[in-house]
C-alpha cells in the first residue's frame, strides 16, 4: 500500500481509505471481517460519520483492538457548539475509544452554514476545545459546493477538506486542490465510484491517485473490493493508454445527469425514493437490464406518477438536477 501525507495533520494515511456508508448494510460480523481485512492489506483510513446510523459502532468494534493501525475519521452535522460537542462525545462513546484522529464538519453547503460554524458559538469551537482536551486530533470539513469549500478551508484551524471527485465529478475540484496546497489541507476524495454510477473501481481509483489527492475512501460491504481497491493502493502508477481510453468511453456514456446517490432530496414529501429510481432507470439505460430494472422499480411502492411537483427535492439537490423531469422520464421507461 502506498501511503500519502494528509496535509497539515502530518498522518500519513493509505492512498485507497475505507468509506464507512455499505457497512450498514452487512451485519456485524461480516463487517468486522471485513474492516480487519483492510487493515491486513494496509489501509489505515476509514471514514464514518454521525449520520451512517451504526457504521460508528461497526467500525468501533474493530478499531478498539486496532487502534495504532487505524486513523479514524467522522463527522457531525452539528451546526452549534452544543450539538458538535455532545456529537463528539457520542462519536468516542459509540466507537469506544477516547480519541478520535479528524472529526469533520458534515456537509457545509451554503454561506449560512459557514457563518453559523464559524460563530463564537458554531460548531468549530466546539472542536477546538475538543482537540485541546485531546478527545479529538484534528478538525476538518465535507461538503459537495465547491465554493463553500474554497471559503472555508481556508480557516487556519480547518486541516482536511473532503468532497466528491471522480472520473465524472472533476467539476471545480482544481481550484480545491489548489487551494489546498496552499492551505496544506489533507485532500478527502469521496464518492470515488460515483455514488455507484461508475462500476470499474479499478479505473476510477487510478484516475482519481493521478492528481492530488491524499486518499480516496471508496465505501465497501463485500470483501473481495476490499481486495480490488487495496491493490490499486498498491501499485502507484497512472493509468495505461488502453485503461484512459475505456474510462474515457464509460464518462461519454454516461454523460453529467445522472443521480449521485447522496440522497440530500429526501424526503419527498410523496415517499417517492428519487435514488432508487435513477438507481433502477440507470440499470435500464446503461446497463442493458431492463426486466431487472422494471421489477424492483415497479417494487418500490410510491409511484413517481404521484409526484405533486413541489421542486423541494431539486433545491436539495447539490448536482442542480432536473429531478421532476427525470422522474419522468424514468416513469416512462419502466412504469
Ligand atoms: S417535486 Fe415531486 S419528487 Fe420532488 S419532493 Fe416534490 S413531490 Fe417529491
Ligand atoms: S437526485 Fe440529486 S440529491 Fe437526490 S440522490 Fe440524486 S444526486 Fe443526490
Amino acid at each position: 500500500m502506498n501511503y500519502r501525507r494528509l496535509g497539515k495533520t502530518g498522518l500519513q494515511v493509505s492512498v485507497v481509505g475505507f468509506g464507512g456508508i455499505p457497512i450498514q448494510r452487512i451485519d456485524a460480523s461480516s463487517a468486522e471481517k471485513i474492516v480487519n481485512r483492510a487493515i491486513e492489506l494496509g489501509i489505515n483510513f476509514f471514514d464514518t460519520a454521525r449520520g451512517y446510523t451504526d457504521s460508528e459502532e461497526k467500525l468501533g468494534a474493530v478499531l478498539k483492538k486496532n487502534r495504532e493501525q487505524m486513523i479514524i475519521a467522522t463527522k457531525s452535522m452539528s451546526r452549534y457548539r452544543k450539538g458538535m460537542a455532545e456529537d463528539i462525545d457520542k462519536s468516542l462513546k459509540t466507537m469506544g475509544v477516547d480519541y478520535i484522529d479528524l472529526y469533520q464538519m458534515h456537509n457545509v453547503k451554503d454561506k449560512a452554514a459557514i457563518e453559523q460554524v464559524l460563530d463564537e458559538d458554531g460548531a468549530l469551537a466546539a472542536l477546538k476545545e475538543a482537540k485541546e482536551k485531546g478527545k479529538i486530533g484534528h478538525i476538518g470539513v465535507t461538503g459537495h459546493i465547491k465554493d463553500v469549500l474554497l471559503e472555508i478551508m481556508q480557516n487556519e484551524e480547518i486541516e482536511t477538506v473532503q468532497f466528491p471527485f471522480n472520473p465524472v465529478e472533476t467539476e471545480g475540484a482544481l481550484k480545491l486542490f489548489e487551494m489546498a496546497e496552499k492551505v496544506d489541507c489533507g485532500v478527502i476524495a469521496m464518492k470515488p465510484m460515483a455514488g455507484g454510477a461508475l462500476t470499474n473501481a479499478k479505473l476510477s481509483l487510478r484516475f482519481i491517485l493521478e492528481h492530488p489527492v491524499t486518499v480516496a475512501i471508496p465505501g465497501v460491504d463485500v470483501l473481495e473490493q476490499v481486495e480490488e481497491n487495496a491493490a490499486v493502493g498498491s501499485v502507484a502508477r497512472s493509468l495505461s493508454i488502453p485503461e484512459r481510453e475505456e474510462l474515457t468511453r464509460i464518462v461519454a456514456k454516461l454523460g453529467a445527469r445522472f443521480c449521485r446517490r447522496c440522497e440530500y432530496c429526501l424526503p419527498c414529501q410523496q415517499g417517492i425514493d428519487i435514488p432508487s429510481v435513477f438507481l433502477f432507470d440507470g440499470y435500464y439505460t446503461r446497463y442493458g437490464l431492463e426486466d431487472w430494472a422494471k421489477e424492483r422499480y415497479q417494487a418500490l411502492g410510491v409511484n413517481p406518477s404521484e409526484c405533486l411537483e413541489c421542486g423541494e427535492c431539486e433545491e436539495r439537490c447539490p448536482y442542480n438536477l432536473p429531478i421532476r423531469e427525470m422522474l419522468k422520464d424514468a416513469a416512462e421507461r419502466l412504469g
